[in-house]
């Protein structure tokens, strides 16, 4: 099946054409500075080709049309017809308590998606004008909505309970959700494929660690607790997001600066994480370059992370009562040896053994512990857009 996958934010728009059986990737591009004026980057993998284009886009629905007529294109196109696209799958961030796997878009669908914008205020409006673009410019193509919560949807209460009083969690739905669900998904699979065993029979910690970074603990297949919570400003300090922090420092701030709650959530969501500790930048390539110059709060940044990470890997360990696997993703966990080996450094004493060569590889799929090492540590390049695919191709071959 050609399924095309669809990452809609309030400006932007990602797609990828995939071929579901192949899992090759046919096209995929971003639409950006949507209601702005609206630019065209469309990229050919086969060809490795890349066109960029001007196109006027108002609305999500140009943005979409613009995508149908580069896909078709004579020129720069990858099929004949809109028609050969079978289905499209759709990155929902939120699904709340609603969903816990992906479904196929219907009215009802649509309507719990929208229940959930109080959930996700910022990224839930964005994907349902993405679906609704898609909608009106494609007609009755089937849709499948794929969410990032969805994976984390079987953590026990005492996992995803916050120790508020009980009603604002059966009344407001305040508990842990947890985010990046789709990778943690994809490359807790993969993890096990990789072993040759079944994901039933393994304990697996995964890493996703990006610009937002979040740990897993998955128990035979399903996903027990994870670091992310209510939001994704829970867990590590990340690029620029503090991760978990003492509430009781809002109110010192706050009252000591006269800021209100939005200039808190700023300083929390855009100036904190590795950014806010080292001055310099919130990107991990810069943190090592200065770093390496001596720069001391550079080191301490990335220090702060990767401490964080093993202390994670440690309760999670702890909750799961055993560790097979941990797994490393994302753009700081597939690209980053420095960081890895800093995690697992320090981890022997729980069967962690890492092999500094294997360790010595980026963006591909790889054992980088010791063939000794009770404890496999994976590295797994991520892959939501397949992970969404394959769900949209499932449910639509099931219908
Ligand atoms: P993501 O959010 O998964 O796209 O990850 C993006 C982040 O990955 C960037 O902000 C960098 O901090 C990090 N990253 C990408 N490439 C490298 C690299 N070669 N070494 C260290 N960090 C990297």
């Amino acid at each position: 099946m050609k399924i095309l996958v669809i990452n809609a934010g309030s400006s932007s728009l990602k797609y990828q054409l995939m071929d579901s059986v192949s899992h090759d990737v046919l096209a995929k591009g971003l639409c950006e500075r949507i209601g702005i004026d609206g630019r065209l980057t469309h990229k050919v993998p086969a060809k490795d080709a890349k066109y960029e284009f001007n196109i006027a886009m108002p609305t999500h629905s140009e943005a979409i049309q613009s995508v149908l007529d580069a896909l078709v294109s004579p020129e720069h196109g990858v099929i004949a017809d809109v028609k050969e696209i079978d289905a499209v799958g759709h990155r929902v961030v939120h699904g709340g308590e609603a969903f816990a796997q992906s479904v196929l878009i219907t009215d009802d669908v649509m309507k719990a998606i929208e229940d959930c914008i109080p959930l996700a205020p910022l990224h839930n409006p964005a994907n349902i004008t993405g679906i609704r673009a898609c909608q009106k410019v494609m007609g009755n193509v089937p849709m499948v909505a794929v969410f990032d919560t969805a994976f984390h949807q079987t953590m026990p209460e005492k996992a995803y309970l916050y120790a508020l009083p009980y009603e604002y969690y059966e009344n407001d739905k305040v508990r842990r959700y947890g985010f990046h669900g789709t990778s943690h998904r994809y490359v807790s699979a993969r993890a096990a494929a990789m072993l040759g065993r079944d994901a039933k029979e393994l304990k697996i910690i995964t890493c996703h660690l990006g610009n937002g970074s979040s740990v897993s603990a998955v128990d035979c297949g399903k996903s027990v607790d994870t670091s992310m919570g209510f939001t994704p400003l829970a867990g590590l300090p990340m690029g620029t997001r503090s991760g978990d922090l003492d509430a009781g420092i809002l109110e010192y701030l706050m009252t000591k600066y006269d800021m209100d709650i939005k200039e808190m959530l700023n300083i929390l969501n855009k100036k904190s994480g590795v950014l806010g500790i080292s001055g310099v930048s919130s990107d991990f390539r810069d943190l090592e370059d200065a770093a390496k110059e001596g720069n001391h709060r550079a080191e301490l940044a990335l220090e702060s992370f990767q401490y964080n990470v093993k202390k994670l890997i440690g309760a999670y360990a702890a909750a799961m009562g055993g560790v097979d696997a941990i797994v490393f993703t994302a753009g700081v966990g597939e690209n980053d040896m420095g960081t890895r080996m800093a995690v697992a450094s320090g981890l022997e004493f729980m069967g962690v053994k890492m092999d500094a060569q294997a360790n010595s590889t980026r963006g591909k799929e790889a054992v980088i512990s010791a063939s000794d090492s009770k404890v496999k540590v994976l590295l797994i390049p991520t892959d939501e857009e397949l992970m969404i695919a394959t769900d949209t191709a499932e449910i639509v071959g099931s219908l």
